[in-house]
């Protein structure tokens, strides 16, 4: 009989576990094996990244989209969504501000919003890459077309985040509406991934009809396409959606995926979501204890913020820039890891991390 310890040697050895066994791993764990598996993790990671936290500033430009997802307080059905635009001047502000501030990567995010045309994100790309040609860019806008990734990418871009959300073509049809596809949405993963960005998928953990199944498909679909982040959070309900009254994914079940993830990519850059910080106020700290190395302060204009809400009670919607910088480096010290100043590129590159 194989232990769950027995099963996280063998999952940081082989870097992956049959499904059966991973099945029982993620079902039942006690403390102690759940302590074990987030040392291993954490070992792993820092055999690449030593106890350095990557930090990205996060500058979401516009609320407007033209998606219906259902889980999502920006869908465009949800008439109560407060929307907002940032201009091209508010946006490069921010991103000079967050220079200011020591970030080195500045990730550009959004709904879908046909406003900004590929000439225009292109602009907003080179121009951030021309004051400042030490920091990278993500970008995180969304369904495009391979020439409209193309060209974001020969404007500078350097990393791109778009979550499959869940690989089940079932249950992707149950979170999103007939016009959207996992076929698509892996297509785009897909063609960044050809591009040559380093790219970001994903899922919401805990997500209305999500089953142990699902999780193990996640998985091994991550292990295939080797993603360079993952990014994982909590589902979090928001009230003026169809999903008003499901239940929010649990802090356990994030925290245990997260150790899961690194141990299978042990490279990855994983991010301590601000949703794990949502529901819990010591969860990105310990997300970093479970393996993450990234977390992605809010660089928007506080203004604005409180108007950028995908789930309910999104934390830090009331601070500057600068007070959740500082929070966040008091926060990372206070568990023993160190804030780097880098653009943290995944290690898989070679050269400076
Ligand atoms: N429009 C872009 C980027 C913004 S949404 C896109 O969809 O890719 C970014 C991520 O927020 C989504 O991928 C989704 O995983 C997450 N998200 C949306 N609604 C959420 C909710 N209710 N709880 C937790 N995460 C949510
Ligand atoms: Fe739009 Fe992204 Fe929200 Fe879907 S998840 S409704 S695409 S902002």
């Amino acid at each position: 009989m194989t232990s769950n310890m027995e099963r996280i040697r063998i999952l940081r050895k082989e870097k992956t576990l049959a499904r059966e066994e991973m099945r029982i791993l993620l079902q039942s764990m006690t403390e102690e094996e759940e302590t074990f598996l987030f040392r291993q993790a954490c070992e792993v990671c820092s055999l690449y990244y030593r106890k350095a936290v990557f930090l990205r500033g996060l500058i979401e430009f516009s609320s407007y989209c033209r998606n219906d997802c259902y889980y999502c307080g920006l869908r465009r059905s949800n008439s109560r969504a407060q929307r907002y635009r940032l201009s091209a001047e508010e946006i490069l502000a921010c991103a000079d501000q967050g220079y200011e501030l020591g970030f080195r990567t500045i990730v550009l995010q959004s709904g879908e919003d046909p406003f900004y045309r590929d000439d225009d994100l292109c602009r907003l790309v080179a121009g951030i890459k021309d004051r400042h040609p030490d920091c990278a860019v993500t970008l995180s806008v969304g369904e495009k077309t391979r020439e409209s990734y193309l060209r974001y990418f020969q404007a500078g871009a350097d990393r791109y985040l778009l979550r499959q959300e869940t690989s089940d073509p079932a249950h992707y049809r149950y979170l999103h509406p007939p016009e959207l596809s996992i076929e698509n949405r892996k297509r785009c993963l897909d063609d960044l991934k050809e591009i040559g960005y380093q790219v970001g998928c994903g899922i919401m953990v805990g997500s209305p009809g999500q089953t142990p199944d699902h999780i193990l498909d996640d998985l091994y679909y991550m292990a295939a396409f080797q993603p360079h982040m993952v990014g994982i959070g909590p589902f979090i309900p928001h009230r003026d959606t169809p999903f008003a009254k499901e239940k929010s994914g649990t802090v356990a079940d994030t925290l245990h995926l997260l150790s899961v993830i690194r141990l299978m990519l042990p490279m990855v850059l994983l991010p301590a979501t601000t949703a794990l910080g949502t529901i819990d106020p010591r969860g990105r700290e310990k997300g970093i204890l479970a393996g993450a190395n990234v977390v992605m302060p809010n660089l928007s204009p506080s203004g604005v913020r409180g108007k950028y809400l995908l789930y309910d009670g999104k934390i830090c919607t009331g601070d500057e820039a600068a007070e959740c910088r500082h929070c966040m480096e008091m926060r990372i010290a206070g568990i023993g890891y160190e804030v780097k100043v880098s653009r943290g590129d995944w290690c898989g590159m070679g050269g400076m991390q």
